[in-house]
């Protein structure tokens, strides 16, 4: 597994992101259906998988929030102050429409998380070096590369997160550490989680 060493400086929290040999999650473990959408659920007491949406959010202590990824960016945050924890999937779809202000704006009507005590993780997931798109994906784009990793560290920038993290690790560069859609179309996921011990 990953870890993010500003998250795991916290002891109130569990946190990893998935490789290809991390041993799945046990314990109480709340998923979604992902859409690829900008939609936020905020998990109080149930696990299990919540219904469709991209982004959990959650206070509440001895439940993993937990998403699935291949190519697409899986991002952690934390409120140290308030002790909020938030798992986000963001794909170019999601990270267009704004997945991580939906997220942060979500934390701070919920819990009142203020963005500047946010500490955020941004996981490995297809690099500005793979990722080649075409005219229908409407992100910043270099010699035919989008860079989803900036894209998602900007977003939480202009929010005012605090302290932003980022792994660098290409899921697309790494065959034997993480799985790649877009390398072999019938891959399996990495599950990435974060929860409140
Ligand atoms: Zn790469």
């Amino acid at each position: 597994m990953v870890t993010a060493t500003p998250l795991a400086a916290f002891d109130w929290l569990r946190h990893e992101f998935g490789t290809r040999h991390t041993e799945p999650l046990t314990g109480r473990v709340a998923t979604l259906r992902q859409t690829h959408s900008a939609t936020v659920w905020t998990v109080r007491q149930s696990g299990g998988c919540l219904g469709d949406g991209d982004a959990l959010i959650t206070g509440e202590p001895g439940l993993l929030l937990a998403i699935r990824t291949a190519d697409c960016v899986p991002i952690l945050l934390a409120d140290p102050v308030r002790r909020v924890v938030a798992a986000v999937h963001a794909g170019w779809r999601g990270t267009v429409a704004g997945i991580l202000t939906q997220t942060l704006g979500q934390m701070r009507a919920e819990y009142e998380t203020k963005p500047t005590d946010v500490v955020a993780a941004i996981g490995p997931s297809i690099g500005p070096c793979c990722f080649e798109v075409g005219p229908e994906v409407p992100l910043p784009v270099l010699e035919r590369k989008a860079d989803l990793w900036e894209a998602n560290r900007e977003q939480l920038a202009r929010a005012g997160v605090g302290q932003i993290w980022v792994a660098g690790r290409c899921t697309m560069c790494e065959p034997e550490q993480f799985y790649s859609f877009r390398r072999a179309k019938d891959t399996g996921r990495m599950v990435s989680a974060i929860g409140i011990r």
